[in-house]
């Protein structure tokens, strides 16, 4: 009898789970239809809608009758005795700890302190003034400190592990840095070399002029051939790309076009068609809800669309297949250019100030830039008045370039002014996870590139499937790619991508 009792409590929680993903799910298409199609006259009241399900969602997410089907699920050991079971167990237990550790005053003045001074960063990066933006970074690290003082220090670690919790479970300040120092000394001194001694490609493929509908046909069919279902999902206009994979069966991407430099759209497809390849392949028809249909962590949902977008998106092989395809959507555009010219033009690596424009290399140092200078912020080794003077420094020790203002230094991003601190490393581990899985992948799919060359992606997506994505939660980003690759993170892989791919293009 008692074991029924038991497995109800494992019922109840799993039920209790999948109505809240339910709301989750109904929210995320709100947000959707607000980047997309929602008339601007309905600005307040979808605020009021978002506001109100966001409530129910938190109320649900810290209600004491999950605490009490949690603990009662954790008592018993029919459940905690299986591996899979278990792993669910630990990752609903995190994400209530999370969720019930931050008092509702701290979460409210977060809310409240986030969106004043995201208005603010906005107005001193228009005018290049880091003095009026100044006093509010140094709120946004203050409520930083506290909510990793809510959510506690692991032993021996540092606050910046407490935040990495919410974007990065299980990774550490320490570990992201022992990855990073190498990767940016070579990285540094690879891009400075390839600057001395190589010669540019020419980037005229890259400056065609192809209008809207042609850039979006062509997209339409690369997504079908990477094995995106578009019956299970849409791609979309926005002013800024995402992808959001809220419910079994409806996972939405969006782009942007302009009709210069095709390959922006293309690439931004590619990416948000990776995170929507990694939605779909979660186990949610019949786990919505349980962590074991949720992706692991930010990290790796990256890895996911960096791979794509790069790895296979910037290969000669992928020029082989694509390039006859850009062809017939683009009138012509092309006809000057071989698959040689496609794949040298879409592998420059330059020096430049602005992170969400870098190329696949120099992308990394600005993450490193960044990830430094918010763990010092972090342990109070450095003042909110003294980043632009760090940041500044420390970017011409990386890029060997002066920044000119801060409007393209330490204004840029937007992330800090609503306090995401810890998220910036998730963009370079997607870029490190997918370069080390994709050796692995070489190895273990016969033909890989070969078959890239004819656009029959099937095997590498059904490799992801089985090794990535059935999962869901069930393991730890770190703990998955020793499973896959048989090695720790390493820069390693990363690094020699990037020589294959960008010393060619140099002519090097
Ligand atoms: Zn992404």
């Amino acid at each position: 009898m008692t074991t029924m009792t038991r497995s109800k409590a494992h019922a109840d929680l799993l039920d209790h789970k999948r109505d809240t993903a339910t709301l989750g799910s109904v929210a995320g298409l709100l947000g959707w239809d607000q980047e997309t199609y929602m008339p601007g006259a309905a600005a307040d009241a979808r605020a009021a809608q978002s506001s109100m399900l966001a409530g129910l969602i938190h109320e649900r997410s810290t209600s004491e009758r999950l605490g009490a089907l949690i603990a009662a699920c954790e008592s018993d050991e029919d459940l905690t005795s299986d591996a899979q079971t278990a792993a669910e167990l630990r990752e609903i237990r995190r994400s209530y700890d999370l969720a019930t550790k931050l008092p509702g005053d701290l979460v409210r003045e977060m809310a409240e302190t986030g969106s004043k001074a995201q208005q603010v960063w906005k107005k001193a990066r228009e005018g290049n003034d880091f003095a009026q933006f100044e006093p509010w970074l140094a709120n946004m690290v203050d409520l930083a400190r506290r909510k990793a003082a809510c959510y506690g220090t692991p032993e021996g670690g540092e606050a910046y592990d407490a935040l990495l919790e919410e974007y990065e479970p299980g990774a550490t300040a320490r570990e992201i840095e022992a990855v990073f120092t190498p990767l940016g000394e070579r990285l540094s001194s690879f891009i400075q070399d390839v600057a001395d001694n190589g010669t540019p490609p020419d980037e005229a493929p890259l400056n065609v002029k192809v209008p809207d509908t042609a850039q979006h046909a062509f997209g339409l069919e690369v997504l079908g051939a990477m094995g995106f279902d578009l019956d299970a999902g849409r791609l979309d206009i926005t002013a800024h790309p995402f992808c959001s994979g809220f419910a079994p069966g409806d996972t939405r991407l969006t782009t942007r076009y302009r009709d210069e430099r095709f390959t922006d759209a293309l690439y931004g497809t590619m990416h948000e068609g990776g995170h929507g390849l990694y939605e779909q392949g979660l186990p949610k028809a019949d786990k919505f809800g349980s962590p074991l249909a949720d992706s692991i962590s930010l990290g790796i949902h990256e890895s996911q669309s960096r791979m794509w977008e790069n790895l296979v998106g910037r290969s000669r092989q992928f020029w082989v297949w694509a390039k006859p395809i850009a062809d017939t959507h683009f009138a012509g555009a092309l006809d000057a250019f071989g698959v040689d010219d496609m794949t040298r033009a879409v592998n420059t690596a330059k020096p430049s100030f602005i992170r969400v424009e870098a190329d696949e290399a120099t992308y990394n140092l600005h993450v490193m830039l960044r990830f430094e200078i918010e763990r010092a912020l972090l342990r109070g080794d450095l003042e909110a008045a003294d980043v632009p003077a760090a940041w500044n420094a420390r970017f011409k020790e990386l890029f060997g370039l002066d920044v000119p203002d801060d409007r393209r230094g330490c204004l840029q991003d937007v992330h800090w002014s609503f306090g995401l601190i810890g998220y910036f490393p998730t963009y370079t581990l997607g870029n490190l996870y997918a370069a080390q899985f994709w050796e692995t992948i070489l190895e273990e799919v016969p033909d890989l590139e070969s078959k890239m060359e004819r656009g029959a992606f099937g095997d590498l997506l059904a490799w992801l499937r089985e090794k990535i994505h059935a999962h869901g939660k069930r393991y730890r980003a770190g703990e998955l790619c020793e499973m896959i690759t048989g090695k720790p993170l390493s820069a390693d892989p990363l690094m020699r991508h990037l020589e294959r791919r960008i010393r060619p293009a140099y002519g090097l």
